[in-house]
């Protein structure tokens, strides 16, 4: 496993400066899945083959899973007396909808940090 901080700041997984994506804000329109092609920093080249990135889908999906078991939690623990299951199942649903951009940014970073070592010496390159 490399740096977990990088994979937070979704920045470069080998000297953790570069920016993996090109707007800081996950819902501007557009910008949303563009990333850079190489760390500004160390040179980095992200998409180390064509394809690379289909092994995120595997962190997608248990990023999602995670988020499902959590909210399901919470919603057993405190709220199932208050609301109604489908206002639960409703919001639930609305807020999947509206993570799905995070969910992609961070799925990439951590499969990033997951096959990529973390290189402290390569800090402050350029
Ligand atoms: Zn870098």
């Amino acid at each position: 496993m490399g740096n977990i901080k990088a994979a937070l700041l979704l920045k470069c997984p080998r000297c953790e400066e570069g920016n993996l994506y090109e707007s800081q804000n996950p819902y501007k329109v557009g910008k949303m899945m563009e990333m850079h092609k190489n760390c500004s920093n160390c040179g980095l080249r992200y998409e180390k083959e064509s394809g690379f990135f289909y092994g995120a889908m595997y962190v997608s999906y248990m990023l999602n899973i995670a988020f499902f078991v959590t909210a399901t939690v919470f919603w057993y623990a405190f709220i199932e007396d208050i609301i109604d299951w489908r206002i639960y199942i409703g919001t639930y649903v609305l807020l999947t909808v509206l993570l799905v951009p995070i969910i992609f940014r961070y799925s990439r970073s951590i499969w990033l940090i997951m096959m990529i070592k973390f290189e402290p010496e390569k800090r402050g390159e350029r």
